[in-house]
């Protein structure tokens, strides 16, 4: 009974999700994060638990092939719309019907040869590979296309690797008792449906949790990332300086600032769109020779900014002088002009500064510094002048 009652809550529990879900891709655009996949999963599944419902004991009918065949085909919905909701542009129609006339065709071969038991073991051992699958999905990510979601790509694997070992169990049981390992009112299928329970609770949250932190994460980077080089903004500057200085104590700070050299004449003989390439060519090759914990940053036009922690002056110039014979002994190559383009940088390095109410007097002097390398010939590094 208790069984009985767990299945209705999660059928209406998966439903309900699945409208939610359904609503929230409406207002996505592009991909729109796999939701509408996971709407469509959550469909399958409840669908799958409303047929169980009205089927009853287990046998061999056609709502029982199509129970069994949506509940198959609602972890590949899902594994589908995850794939969706870290970029790659997968189709979904085809590959969920191509599974489903598969497996229905399977059913009727393995009714026909082995028996119910069978059947209905194949269906365990199906979701068993295919949760175990979408857990080494899962854990993979972590360390490539989801690196940015550890501590959620470890919580779900947990959750996932879940169901797999209990499908597991499912199937071993069904071989060994037969349809008794089915009935409602033994321990294991009341386990089963707890778990199912559980994770039809805590899952669709945590899918909602993730589409809330790339949507923020997206506005963050709108508000602090310049859209052309993708590198950090003068808010982003800020906002990521506060956090270097709150986080560490007695930590100082340089600030470089690096100007294109004639810049203007780029635009004026190749384009405006060459401009652009070559302004995202130099910030990329700002950004590759700096430390992962310096901050590269566009300031505005073709003038950049780095801040680098935890140096010293000696340290400092060094950079610079890296960064200014990197960018001279590179190329940007341009679609639509026969030869790649050369430039040069130059820059204006402040004093050491701590805090950010420092910030503007560190650009103040990193700018003076600048202004003295462009009066003093371009494509050179200048300190600023000692205070007196
Ligand atoms: P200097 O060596 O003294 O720095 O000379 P410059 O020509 O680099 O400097 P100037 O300030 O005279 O010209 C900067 C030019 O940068 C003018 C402006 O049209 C161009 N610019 C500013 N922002 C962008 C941008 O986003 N894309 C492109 N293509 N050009 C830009
Ligand atoms: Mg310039
Ligand atoms: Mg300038």
């Amino acid at each position: 009974m208790v069984t009985t009652i767990l299945v209705g809550m999660l059928c209406a529990h998966l439903l309900c999700f699945s409208v939610m879900f359904f609503l929230i891709s409406r207002r996505l655009q592009g991909n729109k994060l796999g939701m509408d996949f996971f709407a469509l999963g959550n469909l399958l599944l409840g669908l799958a638990y409303a047929l169980q419902f009205a089927e009853g004991a287990p046998a061999w009918s056609l709502m029982s092939v199509v129970n069994h065949t949506l509940t198959l085909a609602a972890p590949v919905a899902y594994w589908l719309g995850a794939m969706r909701f870290f970029g790659r542009s997968v189709p979904l129609w085809r590959p969920l019907l191509a599974v489903a006339g598969a497996y229905v065709v399977a059913q009727m071969l393995v009714q026909w040869k082995f028996g119910l038991v069978a059947r209905y073991a194949m269906l365990s051992g199906m979701s068993a590979l295919l949760f175990l699958v979408m857990t080494i999905t899962v854990i993979s990510g972590v360390r490539t296309f989801a690196r940015d979601l550890y501590g959620e790509m470890v919580f779900f694997a947990l959750l996932i690797s879940g169901i797999c070992v209990l499908n597991a169990i499912k199937f071993v049981n069904l071989m060994g008792t037969g349809l008794d390992a089915l009935r409602m009112s033994g321990n294991f299928q009341l386990l089963f449906y707890v778990y199912m329970s559980f994770l039809a609770t805590v899952l669709p949250p945590s899918i909602v949790w993730l589409v809330l932190r790339r949507l923020t994460d997206e506005l963050r980077d709108l508000a602090e990332r310049d859209p052309l080089t993708k590198l950090l903004n003068r808010r982003g500057l800020a906002e990521a300086l506060q956090r270097c200085f709150k986080s560490r104590t007695e930590v100082s700070a340089y600030l470089l600032m690096a100007d294109v050299d004639h810049f203007k004449h780029v635009n004026d003989r190749y384009g405006h769109q060459a401009g652009d390439q070559m302004l995202c060519h130099v910030a990329e090759v700002l950004r590759t020779h700096v430390r992962g914990s310096d901050l590269t940053v566009r300031n505005g036009g073709e003038e950049f900014v780095v801040v680098c922690m935890n140096t010293d002056v000696q340290g400092v110039t060094l950079l610079a002088e890296r960064l200014r014979t990197a960018i001279e002994s590179t190329a940007t190559v341009v679609e639509g002009v026969g030869h790649p383009l050369n430039c040069t940088i130059t820059i204006g390095i402040s004093h050491a500064f701590t805090g950010l109410d420092a910030l503007e007097n560190a650009m103040k002097e990193a700018d003076a510094a600048l202004y003295q390398g462009k009066a003093a010939g371009r494509n050179r590094v200048e300190m600023a002048r000692a205070v007196l």
